[in-house]
């Protein structure tokens, strides 16, 4: 029985979604004209308390696509270090945008309102480029899923307004973050000018992403999918997915996070580990001791078939998901307490 905790992206679509995929109303969405993905865009729009939503193939393309719309060539925005607009996105920010990105110095891949602030060009300083969007990440991927404190977000978009820039949030794993704090989604659409969300990480379709926002932003954004060659058929057999995503899928990501605080709790114990970072949600991220090389703790795994991430520096990764069975698990904990 294979063990893989790389992602949660790895899982595959279950029963009950290939039946929806299969039965899902289809059009074709370039022409609007594919019914389940106009009821997901309006649900999920509504969710957010946004007029509009737009549905992209992946959530790279979803963030690009939201930081074209707020920026111009040669103009800059603001991000953490460990963002994934920065460090995942194939330098797509200077490829399909021309922006660079200023990057701060967070903690777990969030920043505070004071370095936001601090990170601001000034607009009259003709020698630096001009600051125009700051994006947030929640959960952070790179930071170990850690959730934000809704206060520094609020803060961050009074900076935001103060200085007339654009407020977009990666919301990858925002599902998972709306789990496991009491903030609601209609909150978050209140604060940001741009969220994207994806069906295919912890709600476990196989595709699937999307961009909230107002009005004109999205019309705007339709072009810029076009272009990034996102704009596409008879895709409602994916928006169903992502549907019956939502409607059987989502409560359970509590469970997810419940097993990922139980895998940090055995990995405490380990002599070969020598930091575990908190678990908030579905993301264990652990060093191990500086006399354990990583290649040999990742073989040892390896030779149960359980499958990790190396994230550089040191720092492996393990991500529960749909998946990862409660069998699964309970052989996991037991083979990593074997010396
Ligand atoms: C996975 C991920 C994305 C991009 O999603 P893709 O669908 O793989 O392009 C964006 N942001 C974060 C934080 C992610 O973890």
């Amino acid at each position: 029985m294979q063990i893989d905790l790389r992602s949660d992206t790895v899982t595959r679509p279950s029963k009950g979604m290939l039946d929806a995929m299969r039965t899902a109303k289809l059009g074709d969405d370039v022409y609007a004209e594919d019914p389940t993905v106009n009821a997901l865009e309006a649900r999920v729009a509504a969710l957010f308390g946004k007029p509009k939503a737009l549905f992209f193939p992946s959530g790279t393309m979803a963030n690009q696509t939201a930081i074209k719309l707020h920026t111009q060539p040669g103009e800059q925005l603001i991000c953490d270090k460990y963002a994934h607009v920065y460090n995942y996105e194939g330098g797509g920010v200077s490829f399909n945008s021309g922006v660079s990105c200023q990057l701060v110095d967070g903690h777990r891949g969030m920043m505070t309102a004071a370095q936001v602030e601090a990170a601001i060009n000034p607009p009259d300083f003709y020698h630096s480029p001009l600051t125009s969007l700051v994006t947030l990440e929640n959960t952070t991927n790179k930071g170990g899923g850690a959730c934000w404190d809704f206060n520094e977000i609020s803060k961050i978009r009074t900076v935001c307004d103060a200085h007339e820039l654009g407020l977009h949030l990666d919301g990858a794993r925002l599902w998972n973050a709306l789990v496991a704090k009491p903030e609601s989604a209609l909150q978050y659409g209140q604060v940001f000018d741009t969220i994207s969300v994806c069906f295919s990480k912890g709600l476990g379709a196989p595709v699937g992403s999307m961009l909230v926002g107002d009005e004109d932003l999205l019309n705007k954004a339709l072009r810029v999918r076009k272009m990034l060659g996102g704009g596409m058929r008879q895709i409602g057999s994916l928006a169903a997915a992502a549907s019956y995503a939502l409607d059987h899928q989502y409560d359970r990501l509590k469970d997810d996070h419940q097993k990922a605080k139980d895998i940090a709790e055995v990995l405490q114990q380990l002599e070969a580990v020598s930091s575990v970072e908190p678990v908030e949600t579905n993301i264990v991220i652990f060093k191990l001791n500086p006399n354990i090389p990583e290649a040999l703790f990742l073989d040892n795994l390896k030779a149960h078939d359980i499958l990790v991430s190396d994230m550089g520096s040191g720092k492996l990764r393990m991500v529960t998901h749909l998946d990862y069975t409660d069998a699964m698990h309970a052989n996991l904990l037991e083979i990593l307490r074997k010396p």
